[in-house]
């Protein structure tokens, strides 16, 4: 049984134009724009320092923007906080709950007047046998289950997830990713902010990337992968054998159709090109008649190759256009 309302796809749960913060005069969210619609999972994603935190905590209304035009659930998250605070489940990058607070104590303490199904929401991410265990003793990836079961506690229509998963263990992780995945599947709209980009790519049907306050490209996750990591990598090792007719080989495969680069990594050959090159150089491994190296490794883009893409470009842009070396580094 769906825990939330199914809302319309169509309504807009979160609209910015233009949201802009500084702190001491350093510009961190320049003129952001942002759509999230029902039911959607969206990611923001992004170099250290892009300024996510900073807008999905002024969607709270935790913090001021200085400027933009901000509608979340189509309140103003400030001038309209108290209405809204009770519609936004969160949990926050710098959550925490006092260590001999009780598990069942934590969820009656959350519940507000909407609360329902604490009992439930305990049981469907797997705490039910720790209700009487303090915060202390639980394990990473059982306080977050914890933090999401009262992020949702009180029926949110809008779930903001900061750093879910950051310093799970990669069980933890997975069991992490089944209870958002359960949030998508019953239609709850989530916003999560994370570095974790195979988590992107399992959770978010659309994935903002950020650098330095402002959005490098959105869509979904093979739509940015598709723009700016098209290069499939096939990588193998040459025998003692083949090392003498090395530059050869190196000639062949160069010639192969979709090939756009082949070089040496110490003694591999690492070839780069379309997706086509997987079966052609399949095909030449064949046809060279030899054993297929058991080392053979082929790497499919994925969005952490996109999103490493895009900050590198946006970082050459960026020290382009100022004429300097910027410090920050494109990733740091
Ligand atoms: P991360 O991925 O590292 O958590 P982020 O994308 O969430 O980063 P923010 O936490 O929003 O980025 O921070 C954006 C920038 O604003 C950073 O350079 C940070 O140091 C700065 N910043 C954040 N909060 C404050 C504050 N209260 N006062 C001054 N600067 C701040």
């Amino acid at each position: 049984m769906s825990l939330i309302e199914i809302p319309h796809p169509a309504d807009p749960v979160v609209t910015v134009r233009g949201l802009t913060k500084a702190y001491g005069g350093r510009t961190v969210v320049d003129h952001l724009d942002l759509d999230v619609h029902a039911g959607q999972v969206v990611g923001l994603i992004g170099a250290n320092g892009a300024g996510k935190t900073t807008t999905v905590e002024i969607l709270q209304g935790l913090r001021t923007a200085d400027a933009g035009d901000i509608r979340v659930l189509g309140l103003d998250p400030v001038r309209d906080a108290d209405t809204l605070r009770p519609q936004i489940g969160s949990q926050l990058q710098s959550s925490g709950l006092p260590d001999r607070l009780r598990v069942g104590e934590a969820v009656r303490l959350f519940a507000g007047p909407r609360a329902t199904g604490g009992d439930r929401l305990l049981e469907q991410f797997g705490l039910a046998h720790l209700r009487h265990s303090a915060f202390a003793g639980m394990s990473g990836g059982e306080r977050q289950r914890l933090f999401l079961v009262l992020a949702l506690l009180n029926k949110p229509r809008l779930v903001i997830l900061d750093e879910l998963t950051q310093g799970l263990d990669p069980a933890a992780r997975r069991e992490v990713w089944s209870a958002v995945a359960q949030l998508r599947d019953t239609g709850t709209t989530v916003l999560l902010v994370t570095h974790e980009l195979d988590e992107t790519e399992l959770l978010c049907e659309h994935v903002v990337a950020m650098r330095e306050g402002r959005v490098l490209d959105q869509g979904t996750p093979a739509e940015l992968v598709s723009r700016h990591a098209r290069d499939v990598t096939v990588r193998f090792g040459l025998s003692p054998a083949d090392i003498t007719s090395a530059a050869d080989t190196l000639q062949e495969l160069n010639r192969l159709p979709g090939v756009s680069g082949v070089t040496r990594d110490r003694g591999d050959v690492v070839i780069r090109g379309t997706r086509e090159v997987i079966a052609q150089v399949g095909a030449w491994l064949v046809a060279a008649g030899g054993p297929v190296p058991a080392d053979l490794r082929v790497d499919i883009p994925d969005l952490e190759a996109a999103l490493l893409t895009l900050l590198d470009a946006d970082h050459a842009d960026h020290v382009g256009r100022s004429g300097h070396t910027d410090q920050m580094g494109a990733a740091s």
